[in-house]
């Protein structure tokens, strides 16, 4: 007698990530109850398990879901590509980003929310972090929650700068929200999405807004993330107000530690890369955004220093101003090869170690290392499917090659989450796709109308 399971997902190559990183030929995943129940041989897999359905087959490659550590799902997907390309980090942020945000609604936010999370799942992304930049928290969880992708979220919380109006907080008013998300999208097995305690980080927290946002995710053991010193500016402004930098700070007020993701660090000096090492946080490195917004990561980034020192890194897409994309797959591409090339060194992460960071690096860097980021028996059944009837993946010859430098998330047919099908034939099942982009474009046009910011398009449009 065979056992009952839900889902078998078969292919030519599974790609496990287990401790071994087992490489499955004719392999299998057999699911049941959202969990994985087993990885094999099709043949014994097969043999073993009765399945309710059977997806993929022999020209397809099964890995694990990929994990985007850092993502702002609301404020830009919906003016995409609208920020010129060449704004310097400032005029990016504070004269063209903050104004886009702050004229959303929320129905907007919800919509923004949705594209997002269509985008990651299309291009084979099942779990991501968002950056804590959300204003109407309710409409967007509950527009990712009818999506079905996995995440964790917060609202926008800061309690220095004096504007946008709509971001105005206090330091209470600040410390409230934080426990306010957290009371109402707490953190169980079952929830797929569940809110973090987030700031927007940089130079836009008091000492006391810092401490609390500390405490409320030891309390309620969560994980804690915010942006740090992707350019100059965050360890220029640390050391003119408390003369030391950023890491030195954050260690001294006791916020650094192994719950903690911290996205960029890219301008940070040996010491800072030594506090790091020792409290055990992580980081999310976001490659495009350092590229578009001229971080200097290939010059200054220690990202190969931290990778030695013990430091786990994951990768994030950011905003879609500062990487007009949300395909992780891409990202991952890009964390291969700069640091080939920056360091004149063709040892610098390896394909591997780029694919251990979207998959890997992530549930560790977002405290769900027992849950997901790999093929294993009890994980949570996040899987995706690639078509490799397609030319960029053939011939095929070696998976891991073709799955960093070739294949793009273009190839991905089929998706799934929690053990439930999202995306099939490249088609997602949870919305309607027609309906999403003629929205997104009504949207878009009308968010950047009422933002009064001007169309920088160089070329005439006749
Ligand atoms: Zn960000």
């Amino acid at each position: 007698m065979s056992e009952n399971i839900d889902l078998l997902v078969k292919g030519w190559y599974v790609v496990t990530m287990n401790p071994t990183r087992d490489i499955i030929h004719d392999g299998a995943v057999a699911i049941r109850d959202g969990n994985i129940v087993a990885v094999g041989k099709t043949s014994q897999l097969e043999a073993q398990y009765s399945a309710t359905e059977t997806v993929g087959g022999d020209h397809f490659v099964v890995t694990p879901g990929l994990i985007n550590s850092h993502i702002h799902v609301t404020g830009e997907p919906l003016t995409r590509g609208y920020v010129p390309d060449d704004t310097p980090f400032e005029e990016n942020v504070f004269m063209w980003l903050c104004p886009l945000y702050s004229v959303y609604t929320a129905a907007e936010e919800r919509l923004s929310g949705q594209l997002a999370a269509v985008e990651m799942l299309k291009s084979g992304t099942t779990t991501f972090l968002e950056a804590g930049t959300i204003r109407f928290l309710d409409e967007v969880v509950d527009g990712l929650t009818e999506v079905g992708i996995r995440g964790r979220v917060g609202q926008w919380v800061w309690d220095l700068p004096p504007e946008p109006d709509v971001y105005k907080q206090d330091t209470d008013e600040a410390i409230a929200k934080i426990q306010s998300q957290l009371e109402r999208f707490p953190a169980s097995d079952d929830s797929r999405i569940s809110a973090w305690s987030l700031l927007v980080g940089h130079t836009t927290a008091s000492d006391p807004l810092w401490r609390a946002a500390r405490e409320l995710a030891t309390e309620n053991n969560v994980g804690m993330s915010f942006h740090m010193s992707p350019a100059k500016l965050d360890p220029e402004g640390f050391v003119d107000e408390f003369g030391h930098r950023p890491m030195v700070h954050l260690a001294e007020l006791g916020v650094l530690g192994p719950d903690v993701a911290m996205t960029h660090c890219v301008q940070v000096d040996d010491q800072e890369l030594k506090i790091m090492a020792e409290t055990g946080a992580h980081v999310a490195h976001c490659p495009t955004t350092a590229l578009k917004v001229s971080y200097g990561v290939t010059q200054v980034g220690k990202m190969p220093e931290m990778v030695q020192s013990g430091i786990n890194l994951g990768i994030g897409t950011d905003g879609n101003n500062a990487s007009n994309y949300s395909d992780l797959m891409r990202a991952t591409y890009l964390v291969a090869g700069l640091f080939k090339d920056g360091r004149q060194d063709p040892q610098m992460f390896p394909a591997e170690k780029a694919y251990e960071m979207a998959t890997l690096g992530g549930a560790e860097l977002m405290q769900m290392s027992d849950q997901i980021g790999s093929l294993e028996v009890g994980k949570k059944a996040d899987v995706v499917v690639h078509d490799t009837d397609r030319p960029e993946w053939r011939p095929l010859l070696n998976v891991m090659n073709q799955l960093v430098w070739s294949a793009d998330g273009r190839g991905v047919h089929t998706v799934i989450v929690d053990g439930k099908k999202v995306v099939e034939a490249g088609k997602m099942l949870t919305v309607d796709e027609d309906r999403m982009w003629a929205n997104a474009q009504q949207s878009g046009e009308a968010i950047t109308l009422r933002s009064g910011l001007p169309d920088k398009s160089k070329y005439p449009v006749l």
